[in-house]
């Protein structure tokens, strides 16, 4: 059984507490939501700190409306649909692993989600059998040898949704609050895969207006409950009548970050969403995507079903126009 390593838990009820918290916790401390991605990391040895502050405690991460939502909230609360809230992101939390999982996972916890890899998510014993790698402890990449860099995936469901729907996520710490496009969020870095700081705190999301957007998210993965996506497609479209006016596609699984392919996009602009233009758009979606050999599934099989996996995506954007 892997067992938790010992560490010092506080419950700040205010943002300036757990800021505080963890200035004085520095490098050694780290938050927590759900727990449900940092304690099995935790038990593997991926991230040790000496003390973990909870944010589950601080109601201002736990407000929601039409366009504003917390990141305390459990993906259960985020896949119960409020008036307003578009229905991608209900889609996209419902399809995080199982409703365990979703009781306790929160909003914030999947968009800040640790990236995976079969060479890393593995207990403490069977990482030093291999000598480690250079996500932790190590120094080589197993995936790809003579690569400087890390290839860990960005695992996340609901984070290529956000991405695709321009959403803006709400940062607070020590220097103050600012907000970002979740777009420039991610880098595509297994190690440095978040541009937000070690001490910053996702508050909330938020989402834009709803005015004749609309947007799809498809999983692939081995089992239809429980498993990770070893791919997602988020797909965004801007309506004028039937015409596409604008148009984002986001690839979840294949990447450290959730990847926009903009070729894909801009084949879809300024015209119907014919047959035509959804196959030219999962092309396209299909050339820059490069699923590397870490994850579930044979990689030749997975980027092929990229083409398959945007071209549904956008079909059923297509179906449920009436375009
Ligand atoms: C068996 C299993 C299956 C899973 N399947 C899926 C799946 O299908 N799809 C999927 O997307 N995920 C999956 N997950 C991953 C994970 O459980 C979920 O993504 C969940 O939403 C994480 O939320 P959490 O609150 O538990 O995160 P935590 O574990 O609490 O935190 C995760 C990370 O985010 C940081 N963090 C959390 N909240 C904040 C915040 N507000 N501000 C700043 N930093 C923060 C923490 O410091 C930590 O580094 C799975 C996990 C398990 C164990
Ligand atoms: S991609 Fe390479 S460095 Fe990153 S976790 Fe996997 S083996 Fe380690």
């Amino acid at each position: 059984m892997l067992r938790l390593p010992f560490f010092t838990y506080l419950q700040p009820k205010t943002l300036s507490d757990a800021l505080a918290m963890k200035r004085d916790a520095g490098p050694d401390g780290m938050f927590v939501a759900g727990g449900t991605d940092l304690y099995p990391n935790m038990k593997r040895r991926h991230q040790e700190p000496k003390t973990v502050i909870s944010l589950m405690a601080i109601p201002e991460l736990q407000r929601s409306d039409e366009r504003v939502v917390g990141a305390a909230l459990t993906l259960t609360d985020v896949a119960v649909r409020p008036s307003g809230r578009p229905t991608v992101i209900t889609t996209a939390a419902r399809l995080v692993s199982t409703p365990l999982l979703r009781n306790m996972g929160t909003l914030g916890g999947n968009l800040c989600l640790d990236t995976r890899c079969n060479y890393y998510n593995q207990s403490y014993e069977w990482r030093k059998s291999i000598d480690f790698c250079m996500k932790k402890d190590g120094h080589i990449c197993w995936v790809a040898p003579s690569s400087p860099r890390c290839w860990a995936v960005s695992s996340s469901d609901v984070a290529p949704v956000m991405v695709a729907i321009g959403a803006e996520y709400r940062l607070v710490g020590p220097q103050g609050e600012r907000v970002v496009p979740a777009g420039r969020f991610y880098q595509n870095d297994g190690i440095n895969y978040l541009t937000k700081q070690p001490d910053e705190i996702l508050v909330d999301v938020r989402l834009p207006a709803s005015n004749g957007w609309d947007a799809v998210y498809h999983k692939l993965r081995r089992r239809g409950a429980f498993d990770f996506p070893v791919l997602g497609v988020a797909a965004w479209i801007q309506w004028k009548g039937k015409n596409v006016t604008a148009a984002r596609i986001v690839l979840g699984g294949v990447a450290s970050y959730p990847q926009e392919v903009a070729e894909a996009g801009a084949a879809l602009e300024g015209a119907p969403l014919t047959d035509d233009a959804i196959a030219a758009a999962a092309d396209a979606a299909y050339r820059p995507s490069k699923p590397m050999d870490n994850t579930d599934f044979d990689l030749s099989w997975r980027k092929q079903m990229t083409r398959v996996y945007v071209a549904r995506a956008l079909q059923e954007l297509r179906d449920r126009a009436g375009a």
